[in-house]
């Protein structure tokens, strides 16, 4: 058992299991983790082309690849255009480099790092862009300190076995007054606590968390208390949300042959994705997302 990332307490309580994955919460911070964690080699594994991991973005004409390449504009607004010449952006788990395309084209000088090899070379050599592949850990320290204006780590942080290291690293790859933006689900959401409550007394399912690629959960708080231990400043959030044609367990925005005659792979979806709904829609309107978009800032007067 592993003691908590976050604030290293050694103690948690049972919350879910997901197949042979389980979910525990930190009894002081309340982060939510799988425990035990997979070793580094069984992480590894799971980004393999052969373990099939995000192949789908490989493929242009995927209703999962146009969905993926609204996001990427919408997450490329949100960094906005380089202000100055040269600025430098790191994107952490670039995968195919759909935003950093993007960023690129907004005038920044960018850089990516990618576990997923396949994913990597295809940023590489389709897209032409500067991707490293390998782990933060084992890529941040090419580029030395200070380095970055801009890092983003878009749905990424969750996958990470120590997040709090992984941003501590991050804070010095950034120069003073850099910032770093985030997306990552968020565990107190409404859809995640009406599933909770819900769906999980029902049909025993909590379509939230995703272990074992997803090895911590967070939530605003537990966020907050991350950004803060590694040393970021003026901290924001902007409420986000995940699809629900996939949290339900569709492979895309479900088409009308596919709602008629449900999905192989997916019994329960139609049902789960109508019952959900009024709560999906309410959550939109008062910023209660299943995802949130985080910024923060390294201060200007360089504290190391
Ligand atoms: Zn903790």
């Amino acid at each position: 058992m592993a003691d908590c990332d976050l604030c290293g307490c050694s103690t948690s309580r049972d919350v879910f299991r997901k197949e042979e994955w389980q979910l525990v919460a930190c009894d002081e911070c309340g982060l939510v983790r799988v425990d035990p964690r997979p070793e580094a080699q069984q992480i590894a594994a799971m980004y393999a082309p052969t373990a099939g991991y995000q192949l789908q973005r490989l493929a242009s004409s995927s209703r999962y690849s146009r969905w993926e390449e609204r996001r990427c504009e919408v997450l490329a607004r949100i960094t906005g255009p380089a202000r100055q010449a040269p600025a430098r952006l790191l994107d952490v788990g670039c995968s195919t480099g759909g935003y950093l395309e993007r960023a690129r084209a907004q005038g920044w000088s960018v850089q990516g790092i990618e576990l997923a090899k396949h994913l990597a070379v295809y940023a590489r050599t389709k897209r032409g862009l500067p991707v490293e592949h390998g782990s933060v850990d084992d890529v941040l320290e090419r580029f030395g300190e200070q380095a970055f204006d801009v890092i983003t780590l878009w749905d990424v942080i969750e996958h990470l076995p120590q997040p709090l290291r992984a941003m501590r690293d991050l804070y010095r790859a950034l120069r003073p007054g850099g910032k770093v933006y985030l997306a990552t689900p968020n565990l107190a959401g409404w859809v995640p606590r009406y599933h909770w409550q819900v769906v999980r007394r029902l049909w025993k399912i909590w379509p939230h968390p995703e272990p074992p690629l997803h090895l911590h959960q967070f939530s605003r708080d537990t966020m907050a208390r991350l950004l803060s231990a590694a040393r970021f400043e003026d901290v924001r959030f902007a409420p986000d949300e995940i699809p629900l044609w996939y949290t339900s367990g569709f492979r895309g925005a479900p088409r009308w042959t596919e709602w008629l005659n449900g999905e192989m792979h997916a019994p329960r979806a139609r049902r789960l994705y109508l019952m959900t709904l009024p709560v999906f829609l309410a959550a939109r309107l008062c910023g209660g997302g299943d995802s949130m978009i985080v910024c923060a800032s390294k201060p200007v007067a360089n504290r190391g």
